[in-house]
C-alpha cells in the first residue's frame, strides 16, 4: 500500500491541496516546494484527523508562503530557452526562435536568433547547442578584448595571461597571479565589449594588486575611468538565465 494520500481544505473559500507522506517522523511537518506543491508528512500512529486539524490550523503561513514563493517565481530570471524568450548577445538584446530541423545550427539574423534542433523538445539539449554558440562567440570576442588590454597595460609590468572561458555562477573574471591564467565568465559575451574590457582590466590590474585595497582601483581606473558604471550595468542588465 502506498505511503502518499491526497487531502485537501479549503482557506477563504480557495481549495488547497496537498500530499500527506506517511514516514518515521516524530512531528508533523509541512513542507512547499519552489513549485507551490505541499507535502505533509507525519508519522503512521498520527491520526489523520489530527494531521488535518494541524495543516488547517497552519492555512494563513501556507497561503502566505505560497504567495511569496510565487512572487519569488516571477522576479527571478527563468533559466529556460523557449521561443519567444528574450537573450542577450553583445550587449542586444535578441527574440529566440526553436525550430525543429534535421541540421543543428544557430543563426543571428536581425533581432532573431534562430535554434535549428533535431529535437526541439528536448530543453536541455536547445541549452547545449546554445551554451556552445556562446562559447564560439566569445572565443572570437575574448582574445582580443584581453590582448589589446594587455597591450595598454603591460608598461605597469604585468605578465602576458592565459585566457581560459568558463561559466560561472558569481563571479566576471578571475586572475591567478601564480599561473598568470585569467579565466573570464562566458555569461560576459551577453555584455558590451565595454563591459568586457572593463573586467578584462580589472583582471589585469590584479597582477599588480592582488586584492581591491590600497591603489587597485586609481591603476583601474587610468584605463577604464567609468568602470564603476560599467560594473553597474553589467550586474543588473543582460542577465537572461541561460
Ligand atoms: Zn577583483
Amino acid at each position: 500500500m502506498s505511503n502518499l494520500s491526497v487531502h485537501s481544505f479549503k482557506y477563504m473559500g480557495i481549495p488547497v491541496e496537498y500530499t500527506l507522506k506517511r514516514k518515521k517522523v516524530k512531528n508533523i511537518n509541512i513542507h512547499i516546494n519552489e513549485k507551490c506543491m505541499i507535502t505533509v508528512s507525519a508519522s503512521e500512529r498520527t491520526p489523520v484527523g489530527d494531521i488535518k486539524s494541524f495543516v488547517e490550523s497552519k492555512a494563513e503561513w501556507i497561503m502566505r508562503s505560497m504567495a511569496s514563493i510565487e512572487r519569488y517565481n516571477l522576479t527571478k530570471p527563468d533559466n529556460e530557452i523557449y521561443t519567444g524568450k528574450k537573450l542577450y548577445l553583445l550587449g542586444r538584446q535578441y527574440t529566440a526562435e526553436i525550430r525543429q530541423s534535421d541540421c543543428k545550427k544557430i543563426q543571428v539574423c536581425g533581432d532573431t536568433i534562430t535554434i535549428y534542433t533535431d529535437d526541439a523538445g528536448d530543453t536541455d539539449k536547445v541549452k547545449k547547442l546554445y551554451a556552445d554558440f556562446l562559447r564560439e562567440k566569445a572565443l572570437e570576442v575574448f582574445p582580443a578584448v584581453l590582448n589589446d588590454m594587455y597591450v595598454k597595460m603591460k608598461a605597469e609590468g604585468i605578465p602576458e595571461p592565459v585566457l581560459k572561458i568558463r561559466n560561472m555562477k558569481t563571479r566576471w573574471g578571475t586572475c591567478n597571479i601564480k599561473t598568470d591564467v585569467i579565466t573570464l565568465n562566458l555569461q560576459l559575451i551577453k555584455t558590451d565589449i565595454d563591459c568586457i574590457r572593463q573586467v578584462a582590466a580589472h583582471e589585469l590590474t590584479h597582477f599588480i594588486v592582488h586584492d581591491h585595497g590600497s591603489g587597485f582601483y586609481s591603476i583601474l581606473e587610468k584605463y577604464v575611468p567609468d568602470w564603476k558604471e560599467l560594473k553597474k550595468t553589467m550586474d543588473t542588465k543582460y542577465k537572461d538565465g541561460i
